[in-house]
């Protein structure tokens, strides 16, 4: 089975009302992409955004969730109410979640059990730290993580996983194509044989960290990299756009 490709922007901690022009015209480009899109902007963006793109291809989806439909969680917000403001998709277990709010593998397998629940498609991401890949441990820890977030029940239909070496995100540098080769060979094996043949060559497995047009190309040309989960780039149109049109 072909995979296509996904293109799908993080905007973190970034936009306000005023961005909806920028967001506009990726809307208006999505059509002519080759691959399909995603833009994840902060919660507070989802439904006014989710609306300017109703009928067109790109998606909208959240950042993170809470693993419980609804309760006393001051702050947080369940899958359910991502869906019901028009989300399709949220991201789970990004390196910054994990490190600011000390979430766990456990946790992460919890809430993409809540994507699911949802009826969002849930991308996982997993990673290493500059230490952990100078000590020669990456792909033991990629294996820990993977088997730790992404339940067995994971399938292609509603999972994407996203590898993003932490060192990578927002700084610039970006891995080999070699080490990307390394890993995401390693991670499609490894989904294999957990999840069987047909979810683990089904599944699509991103790559992420510094992300950009003049790079993505090369990316791309990686074996086993079904797109990019983009941060920085995809806060403007023509950078995302540069991104998704060699996809
Ligand atoms: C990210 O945060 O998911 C990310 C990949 O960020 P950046 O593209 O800015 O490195």
């Amino acid at each position: 089975m072909a995979r296509r490709r996904l293109v799908a922007g993080n905007w973190k901690m970034n936009g306000l009302r005023g961005s909806a022009g920028e967001f506009d015209r990726m809307v208006e480009a999505a059509p002519d992409m080759p691959c399909d899109l995603l833009v994840c902007p902060p919660a507070t963006l989802i439904s006014t955004f989710a609306s300017r793109a109703a009928g067109g291809p790109l998606r909208v989806g959240g950042q993170d969730c809470h693993a419980k439909p609804s309760g006393a969680h001051t702050g947080d917000l369940s899958a359910e109410m991502l869906a019901d403001s028009g989300a399709k998709a949220v991201i789970i277990g990004h390196s910054e979640r994990r490190a600011d709010h000390g979430e766990s593998d456990a946790t992460v397998a919890d809430k993409a059990q809540a994507a699911w629940r949802a009826g969002l498609a849930a991308i996982i991401c997993v990673g290493e730290t500059e230490a952990e890949r100078d000590s020669g441990d990456t792909l033991n820890v990629l294996a820990r993580s993977l088997d730790g977030s992404v339940p067995e029940t994971a399938i292609a239909e509603n999972t994407v996983i996203a590898y993003e070496p932490v060192w990578a995100i927002g700084t610039g540098r970006t891995p080999t194509v070699e080490q990307i080769d390394e890993v995401h060979a390693f991670l499609r094996g490894r989904l294999r044989d957990r999840l069987g043949d047909v979810q683990g060559i089904g599944m699509r497995i991103l790559y992420g960290g510094s992300v950009k047009a003049s790079n993505a190309e090369e990316i791309f040309s990686v074996r086993d990299v079904d797109g990019a989960l983009v941060g920085g780039a995809s806060l403007k149109a023509v950078d995302f756009l540069g991104v998704a049109a060699v996809a």
